[in-house]
């Protein structure tokens, strides 16, 4: 089961411009739970921090990962 969180800025569209959207998949983090970033064309891994997410989907992009978000990996560890 999965649900919306937001829609991401137009800066972190795919490669093919898609928007992207920040999405939840419900289960637990044991069985496959967690946020990942999906358009059209593709999805990210999921992951458990929002931040992680939407770091993992500009790399897959090709696209330098915003620094505020690489900030938020680093104090998550
Ligand atoms: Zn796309």
């Amino acid at each position: 089961m999965h649900r919306m969180i937001e829609t991401l800025p137009a800066a972190d569209a795919c490669r093919d411009g898609h928007a992207a959207r920040l999405m939840q998949d419900l289960r637990g983090p044991h069985f496959g739970g967690g946020l990942y970033v999906e358009c059209p064309c593709c999805r990210g891994n999921t992951c458990a921090q929002r931040e992680m997410a939407i770091s993992n989907w500009s790399r897959i992009n090709g696209r330098p990962v915003p620094k505020a978000h690489v900030a938020a990996v680093r104090r998550v560890g």
